[in-house]
């Protein structure tokens, strides 16, 4: 159903806000006034953000968190980018798997279980939509997801 990925963004990514400062870092959240809608169910969406940024949050040490949303050509776009530990190459080919945390020791020392991408990933294709990874280790991940806007018909 028509939902605004621009107001789910907001709610949800405020509830990190309190966790992310206490850890000392920043916390920027920019979602634009007019985002096209999307076709999507607005709990799973707030799965997705959740995960996506209590990733951010967990894995970064210092620095801070941006949440963005864009609408880009026919897509509405969710970024979440931190300054954090970041990913190597061969586990950003792996961290989609069930299960699979990182050989990293900070990954180790905060815990986990390894099944809040894949959710994502699996929820991202149920919605159509595309998801995207840029990271580099010790400077921080980058996670686009994309979504088809629908047409507005106001
Ligand atoms: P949980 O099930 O509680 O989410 P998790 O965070 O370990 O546990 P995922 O969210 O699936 O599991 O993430 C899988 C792995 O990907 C993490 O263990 C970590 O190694 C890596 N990872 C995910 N997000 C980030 C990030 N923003 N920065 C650095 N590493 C990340
Ligand atoms: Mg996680």
């Amino acid at each position: 159903s028509p939902t605004s990925l621009a107001s789910v963004v907001k709610q949800v990514a405020e509830t990190f806000r309190v966790q992310a400062e206490q850890k000392g870092l920043s916390f920027t959240v920019n979602v634009p006034e007019e985002v096209p809608l999307i076709n999507a169910d607005p709990d799973r969406l707030t799965q997705i953000i959740a995960n996506l940024v209590s990733n951010a949050v967990k894995y970064t040490k210092e620095g801070g968190v941006t949440v963005s949303v864009s609408a880009v050509g026919d897509q509405v776009e969710l970024e979440v980018a931190d300054t954090g530990i970041g990913i190597s190459p061969a586990d950003q080919k792996r961290i989609f798997e069930k299960f699979y945390r990182a050989e990293h020791p900070y990954v180790r020392e905060v815990g986990g279980t390894g099944l809040g991408l894949p959710i994502v990933k699996t929820m991202v294709e149920e919605h159509g939509g595309d998801l995207q990874l840029e990271s580099q280790p010790g400077r921080g991940s980058r996670f686009i997801v994309s979504f088809p806007a629908l047409k507005d018909e106001s």
